[in-house]
């Protein structure tokens, strides 16, 4: 072992991201190089919203060990296959992000390609009839991705709808059962090395004394170690993301469960509808310069499926980022390390990157500077990308009733988004990046459901004849119907698995 490995790893905060944290170190790095440490306060509390989550869950989640049937148990999930869309370009409109691709190639062409082509003929359908997990949507169908990739069952992934405050108790134990201490209180006094600056001891209120030598500030909008005590700085992107507030509230269930979350535009904002296995996730997001807290909180209400099932509850945001994730020998993990508004369901996402990343990094050298400048540089690529893909759904709109629309459509955007819509725009190509979350079936979903069509498409297809084109289209809808008519609806597929937990603890 090298010199320099940190040994006692102290992490600070036990929401979603403090135990994410705590599992993912003491399951993936050897116990004999690091100690975890995690200390809560249950005074304080956690966020506890955060209930839609991205395809990458699943692969963090296998990676620490977590079984997944035990997992959906525990957190009383549902299935995600995307986010439909409703009334963003305009009202009444309606489309899915979903997590796969729309179609296959043709003539070795994206999809999209062929079918804007056939689109301004006059002769496709909305671009959502061609993608698997779209129509599953449509018929409230799930099964997981067959394993043969020359299946077209295998072309989409899918996510999880969970009750958020669950999960990080789940984790709890999982990161309890491999090695990980908890420490009850509250952080009140942080202490640095004069010569270095690096955090070296925190005391808590209850006057004992956590050392360490190195530390993930998971303490959410507070950033105790980061911003307290290391004083990095905050980059506010409220000017082109101005949802601040947000509003939320559990609800009956009503009907079947639908395997995807939906976001519907209102006047200032949008709201969530997030199906769990027990009840249904709300929340309304909404920019506080363009509403008030009374009428955000009725518009909410007003728009529930079922009946409440508590108050609702007031949160406040404020969109952006660190400066700096990581200082000195802290970084910042989860809420801590920035926000950007739930509309993707990217949180969780970012705090598994954050993780990660650092993980890849580890054992980190005597200084940190190597591996903070290459982490810190990464992470805001990544926060970057997601804002940048976050404002395209404002500003792709063509809605003029509320003063909220009138400024997201107008407001100047990074130069980043600029210069990918245009691209888009003329020429139907999405620019590819080399990291980053979302790829090129992301954007096309919000480009296309957005109203941003190409003025071309790729000119190696008017070689083909349209009625080769149509056939091609035809068989992929085909092949969808096909795959569809094998599946179970989402109820089905969740009572079997339920069974099948029931039957393994019993015999
Ligand atoms: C409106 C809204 C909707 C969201 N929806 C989604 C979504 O759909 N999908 C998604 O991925 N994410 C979503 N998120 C984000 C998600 O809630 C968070 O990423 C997640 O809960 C992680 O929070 P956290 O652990 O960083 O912070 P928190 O849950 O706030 O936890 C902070 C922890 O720090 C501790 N703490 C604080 N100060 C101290 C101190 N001085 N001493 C000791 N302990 C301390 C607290 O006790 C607590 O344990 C949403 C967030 C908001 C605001």
């Amino acid at each position: 072992m090298g010199q320099d490995v940190p040994r006692r790893i102290v992490v600070v905060g036990g929401g979603t991201a403090g135990w994410m944290a705590a599992a993912a170190l003491v399951s993936v790095l050897p116990a004999r190089r690091v100690q975890v440490t995690l200390i809560e306060s249950e005074a304080i509390g956690i966020i506890g919203v955060g209930e839609a989550t991205l395809p990458h869950l699943r692969q963090f989640n296998e990676t620490i060990g977590i079984d997944e049937a035990e997992f959906l148990e525990a957190t009383s999930a549902t299935m995600k296959l995307g986010i439909e869309f409703v009334n963003w370009a305009r009202i009444g409109d309606r489309y899915v992000h979903p997590f796969g691709d729309f179609g296959a190639d043709i003539a070795g062409l994206p999809f999209h390609q062929a079918w804007s082509r056939m689109r301004a003929a006059g002769q496709s359908g909305e671009i959502g009839d061609y993608s698997l997990p779209v129509r599953m949507c449509a018929e409230n169908r799930f099964e997981r991705p067959a394993d043969d990739p020359t299946d077209f069952a295998s072309r989409f992934g899918y996510a999880y709808q969970f009750d958020a405050t669950r999960y990080a108790p789940f984790l709890r134990q999982h990161a309890e059962a491999r090695g990980a201490s908890r420490v009850e209180g509250i952080v009140n006094a942080v202490h640095r090395d004069p010569a270095t600056g690096n955090i070296h001891r925190l005391d808590l209120d209850n006057g004992q004394v956590v050392d360490g030598d190195f530390f993930f500030d998971c303490t959410g909008f507070r950033g105790v170690l980061i911003e307290q005590a290391l004083n990095v700085g905050y980059e506010d992107w409220s000017h082109w993301l101005p949802c601040n507030r947000a509003i939320a509230v559990p609800s009956e269930k009503s009907g079947p469960t639908p395997p995807y979350t939906r976001a519907t535009a209102h006047q200032a904002g949008w709201q969530w509808r997030i199906p769990l296995q027990h009840r249904t996730g709300n929340g309304h997001v909404y920019a506080s310069d363009f509403t008030d807290d009374d009428a955000a909180r009725q518009v909410l209400l007003d728009n529930l499926e079922g009946n409440a099932l508590a108050d609702p509850r007031p949160l406040r945001f404020t969109t952006g980022r660190r400066k700096q994730f990581w200082s000195h020998n802290c970084i910042s993990v989860g809420l801590a390390g920035g926000f950007l508004e739930p509309l993707e369901s990217t949180s969780i996402h970012l705090t598994q990157i954050a993780i990660t990343q650092f993980i890849e990094l580890f054992p980190v050298t005597g200084d940190y500077k190597l591996e903070r400048d290459s982490y810190n540089a990464h992470i805001a690529r990544e926060f970057e990308r997601v804002r940048d893909f976050l404002i395209l759904h404002y500003h792709a709109t063509e809605r003029t009733d509320s003063a909220f629309w009138n400024y997201v459509r107008t407001m100047p955007i990074p130069d980043s988004l600029a210069e990918k819509m245009a691209l888009f725009r003329e020429t139907g190509r999405v620019a590819r990046y080399q990291q980053g979350l979302f790829l090129e079936p992301s954007w096309l979903a919000v480009y296309l459901g957005q109203r941003v069509h190409p003025n071309h498409w790729d000119g190696r297809l008017d070689v083909i004849a349209d009625a080769a084109l149509d056939q091609s289209l035809n068989a992929i809808q085909s092949d969808i119907e096909r795959a569809i008519a094998r599946m179970p609806d989402h109820d089905t597929w969740l009572a079997r698995l339920a069974t099948r937990a029931e039957d393994s603890r019993h015999g």
